[in-house]
């Protein structure tokens, strides 16, 4: 990000006109949250929506507030991206998609590009004119990502990669994506990956899209059939991609549990109107679960601030990200009991010309997903027992092992 990114004082009279410039943008291009829920991720109608907002929101000065002008920010500051994150909360922003490019991609590009990348990508990823999406996960390594199997192998002036990714969320509509593959397989897991630039148009990629629970098909397997790509299109240091990794996974826990947009805005109100329309509002038991998702998402708020202060004051969140991704998958659940018990049997049977039924029970199928997505609620327990308790680490007996001489499936 800029040097002219650190939170800075803003004078009365900047900040009003930085709140009203804001507030008319919003009003102008958005819904209000409430008015549009849930919807499936697929509809290639929401990815359209999605770019032409950005692209309005990237010619008002508003996109990418806090990074450097040179590479398509705003040039402004953390305070301004608080605000409009504050103003943001009860807008529903059309900008679902490009929550992997914003949120991961973009700061690892501005962390560890080079000029060349930076100049070449980060102006298109902030415009919403490219998308791009993360591929890490593969059929067997999920958890254990750093055991990962596609290979990238140097050919000339060329790398070469084959394997298979799995639960690549926006591969079938995403431009680029950031792949991690295995540059030296005589080290051990941790130390032979490194991370690439993908083009994911090429035609030796391969994306499959999966058809989920809740109906929609949001993510995909992607198959690398002897991709070629660029020298040029290792992003930081060979061998390296594991740090890198780690880094994104993190920016991931933080955008997922901590993120101060649309994405942790608080659900509550919605859930609170939903009960007093359906007359459920005096129910005590809806009650009580009501004020229980209140006061966690209030708890979450300042765990969310927690972690973006330290942000700000320039240090790499640790397991703080992991206790946020945890809380918001808790929420999520949390959210989903409390609509299933207000909305009741039309949560699962409801008439076919009930348009706004069928979110509540996209939304319920929808919610496992965000405790397994950026590391399971197992994993997240795992990092806070060993890194906050200081419990002892889980035992490895291929610890220091070259990753090719460890037997797998
Ligand atoms: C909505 C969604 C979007 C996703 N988007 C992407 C994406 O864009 N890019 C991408 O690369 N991946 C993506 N993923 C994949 C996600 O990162 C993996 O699903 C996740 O890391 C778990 O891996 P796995 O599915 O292989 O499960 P596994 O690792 O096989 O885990 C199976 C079960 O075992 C448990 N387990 C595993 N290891 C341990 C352990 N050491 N201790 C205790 N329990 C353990 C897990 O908690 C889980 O319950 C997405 C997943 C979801 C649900």
């Amino acid at each position: 990000m800029s040097e002219d990114t650190e939170i800075a004082d803003l004078s009365a009279e900047a900040e009003q006109s930085f709140r009203e410039k804001v507030s008319d943008f919003l009003e102008k291009n958005c819904d209000r949250v409430g008015e549009s829920e849930a919807t499936l991720e697929d509809d290639p109608a929401r990815v359209a929506e999605c770019r032409n907002f950005q692209q309005e929101l990237f010619s008002s000065g508003l996109a990418a507030l806090s990074y450097s002008k040179e590479f398509g920010g705003a040039g402004l500051t953390k305070k301004h991206q608080e605000i409009f994150d504050q103003i943001a909360r009860d807008w529903r922003l059309p900008n679902g998609p490009l929550y992997i490019s914003h949120g991961m991609c973009l700061p690892m590009l501005d962390q560890y590009g080079t000029a060349k990348q930076k100049n070449t990508y980060m102006e298109d990823c902030i415009s919403g004119k490219t998308i791009w999406c993360q591929l890490f996960s593969e059929p067997g390594a999920g958890s254990d990502v750093a055991g990962l199997s596609t290979r990238a192998t140097k050919d000339g002036d060329e790398w070469v990669i084959s394997g298979q990714k799995v639960w690549t969320s926006g591969a079938h509509y995403a431009d680029l994506g950031l792949v991690v593959a295995r540059t030296d397989p005589s080290l051990p897991k941790h130390q032979g990956l490194s991370m690439f630039i993908v083009d994911l148009t090429d035609p030796d990629v391969e994306v499959r899209p999966l058809r989920q629970i809740s109906g929609g098909s949001g993510f995909n397997e992607v198959f690398f059939n002897e991709t070629r790509i660029p020298l040029e299109n290792l992003l930081g240091d060979l061998n390296q991609g594991w740090n890198l990794a780690v880094s994104m996974l993190m920016f991931e826990r933080v955008s997922i549990g901590a993120g101060s947009g649309s994405l942790t805005a608080d659900r509550s109100p919605v859930l609170i109107e939903l009960a007093k329309d359906l007359d459920k509002n005096s129910d005590p038991y809806i009650r009580q679960i009501l004020s229980d998702l209140w006061i966690r998402e209030k708890i979450r708020r300042f765990i969310g601030q927690r972690v973006r202060d330290s942000v700000a004051a320039g240090r790499v969140p640790g397991p703080e990200g992991s206790i946020a991704k945890l809380n918001g998958s808790l929420l999520a659940r949390l959210f989903r009991d409390a609509s299933m018990q207000i909305v009741g049997t039309n949560g699962q049977a409801w008439e076919i010309e009930d348009e706004d039924a069928e979110k509540w029970a996209v939304g319920c199928l929808a919610a496992s997903g965000v405790s397994i997505a950026g590391g399971t609620d197992e994993v997240q327990r795992n990092i806070i027992g060993e890194r906050v308790l200081g419990l002892p680490k889980e035992p490895d007996p291929y610890k220091g092992a070259s990753w090719d001489s460890v037997p797998r499936n």
